[in-house]
Parts: C-alpha cells; structure tokens; sequence
C-alpha cells in the first residue's frame, strides 16, 4: 500500500503544491503559539470563511494570553458571539489562566491537559507553531488520508481511525526527514481536503497527490472514507416568555435573562424560562422554532406577551442571575443559537402582527 518511493515523491509534491497554492490567513502569517492555539479552537466544527471575522476581532479584544485570562468568562463568551459551540469560548477562558499560570505547553501531551484541547487540536498546535512531527486527523484530513489508502469506515469506526492516526504520524515524520517541515505538511494535508479533495465532487484532475491515490485509481472516491456512524439524537423541548414592553421613547424593548454559570449556554442571553411577576400582561400568540445545535434537536415553544403595566423590574432568583431590557429589532446582546432562531421568528411575528 503507497510503495516508499512514490510516497515520498508524493510529500514532496504535496509540500510545493501548498508552497504554490494555500490560502493566506492571519494565523499562518503570524503562527505564535496563542494565535494558532485560538485558531484551531475556532475552526472545530467550523469553516475557514466564517472563523475569518471572528479571529480578527477576538485579537483585538484579546491580543495576548495574559488579556484572556484576565478577562470575565462573560466577556469571552460575548466575544465568541455567534460562532456557537459555547464550550469553546469557556474552555479557552479556562485554558488561558492554566497558560498564565504555569506558561505554554511545548509538547502535544502537555497541550492535551489545556480544556477543550484533543489529540487533533494538540498534534495541530505543535506541528504547526512547534513544528514537532505530530500527527493530525480532523475531518480533511481523514477524507485525503482514507482515499489515498482506499481505507473505509466499513471495517468499523475505531478500527479506521487507528489505521488513519498511524498513517498520519508515519507520513509527518517521514515528510520531516525529506525536510517538508511539519507544519507545512500537516497544513498542507488539510488544505488539500479543504480545497481539492472536498466531500463532493473532488478536484481529483488538479491534485498534486493523484498518481498514488488508490481511490482515484478505482474511479471510487464517494466509497471512502465511507458513512460515519448515525448521530444519537437528545430531544429537547422548552418553552420562553418574550415579554414586549415599551421604553420611555416608545420603542418596543424585550426582556432577556443572562443564562446563569452552570447553566446550558452559560454566559450566553436569551428569553425567560418563566413568566416573571413583574406586571399586567396580555398574551399575543405563540411560535413553535426548532434547531439543531451538535447532537441537540431543539423546539422551542415562545409565548409572546405585550406587557400593559410594570409592577416591578424582574429579580433575579439564583446567583448569577441577570436580567436585561433590550430594544426588540437590535438586541445587541450576546445571544445563543436558540435565541437567534428564535428571535428571528418573533420579528417576522411582529411583522405580521397589528401593533
Ligand atoms: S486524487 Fe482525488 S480522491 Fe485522491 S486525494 Fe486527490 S482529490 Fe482526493
């Protein structure tokens, strides 16, 4: 399977080709540990073209480690606003004051100890601003790797990526030896399944590694890596008040709580779980959302209530509580997935709706 010579013949093309052919992005220019470590978090489960924003501005907020750790939780989490998958923001939080504390890891087993860091995020890091011959094997990667090797899922889930993470150390260290550094290797390795070796209809004419890939070879690159395993599936129901009130100018305000530490989506604003006591109100009609958000089927039914009279502002019940009055058409809090499909829906409903 992949003779010696063609393999190494193949590192060496693979290695000019991403020279010749990557994409710049802000933390390949400038691959510090801090910036590579922030941008293999934001790029879990999420695409180039949509991290690109974020990263920028989340390195002015945060130019450093030290300006990580010492921010709140919450700020981080505001930061991250939009990009979903919380637990990241948190864990970074987390990680930052464990890099102040006791510095940057320099090895893929001390980078495994940071919250939210795996093997594939620890073996990215390190090659990529350690340049340590790790290997990697996101969802890119295991494409390239398993089409080249005509490897599939069929033989069992566990059983393919043990072959692929063996694959992927043995390749690295060989490209390391043929000087592709590792970091341009590993790179180029993901880029190639991120640009030509796509889960649909590969480039296969325009890659550089096509004269050893067996699945070309075989005219069947839709059988490898073949199907992953189906998703379990965790149905969620809620239910949220939108409480409508008017502010001192007439505009229309909407009351959102801070979902409390320990919380699902801590950090994050949305609409209240309960109707508060706070005043006269009259029930407008309700709307039924649903999403998915990672193995969570959501849906949601809202309450929609134009509040008349204000008896009281809403207390917070627990610690860590909070609650906020923001204008209906431009919230301008961090708010999560739910609340954004939400929201969405409550505005098209205010739309439609006489005032
Ligand atoms: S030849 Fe086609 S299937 Fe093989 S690695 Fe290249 S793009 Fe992927």
């Amino acid at each position: 399977m992949l003779p010696q010579a063609s393999r190494a013949a193949a590192i060496l093309t693979l290695g000019r080709w991403f020279s010749a052919r990557s994409r710049v992005l802000p933390w390949r220019s400038e691959p510090t540990l801090y910036r590579v470590w922030i941008s293999e978090i934001m790029l879990q489960q999420t695409q180039v073209v949509t991290v690109l924003p974020y990263f920028e501005r989340f390195m002015q907020r945060f130019p450093t480690v030290e300006a990580l750790a010492s921010a709140s939780e919450a700020e981080v989490v505001e930061a991250w606003a939009g990009l979903g998958y919380y637990s990241r923001a948190r864990n970074l939080h987390r990680g930052a004051r464990q890099i102040v504390a006791s510095g940057f890891p320099r090895t893929r087993e001390g980078w495994i100890e940071i919250p939210g860091v795996g093997p594939y995020t620890a073996g990215a890091i390190t090659s990529i601003a350690l340049g340590h011959a790790e290997p990697i094997l996101d969802g890119n990667v295991e494409r390239v790797l398993a089409r080249v090797l005509a490897l599939s899922r069929a033989d069992g889930d566990a059983r393919f990526k043990a072959r692929l993470w063996k694959w992927s150390g043995l390749l690295v260290r060989r490209a390391a030896r043929l000087e592709v550094s590792p970091s341009r290797f590993n790179q180029a390795l993901m880029e190639l399944g991120a640009l030509v070796c796509t889960f649909r209809n590969p480039k296969c004419a325009e890659c550089p590694v096509r004269y050893v890939c067996a699945a070309a070879r075989l005219e069947a690159t839709e059988r490898f890596p073949g199907k992953k395993p189906a998703k379990e599936w965790v149905r969620v129901e809620e239910i949220r008040h939108a409480w409508i009130a008017r502010d001192d100018s007439g505009r229309e305000v909407i009351l959102m709580r801070r979902q409390a530490p320990g919380e699902w989506r801590a950090g994050l604003w949305d609409l209240v779980p309960e109707a508060p006591a706070i005043g006269k109100a009259a029930l407008l009609g309700e709307i039924a959302t649903r999403h998915v958000v990672t193995r969570h089927k959501i849906e949601r039914t809202t309450k929609i209530w134009s509040v008349s009279e204000m008896s009281a502002p809403p207390r917070p019940q627990k610690i860590g509580e909070e609650f906020a009055w923001t204008p209906l058409d431009q919230p301008g809090l961090a708010g999560s997935a739910s609340f954004q499909k939400t929201w969405k829906s409550l505005r098209e409903f205010r739309i439609g709706s006489p005032r």
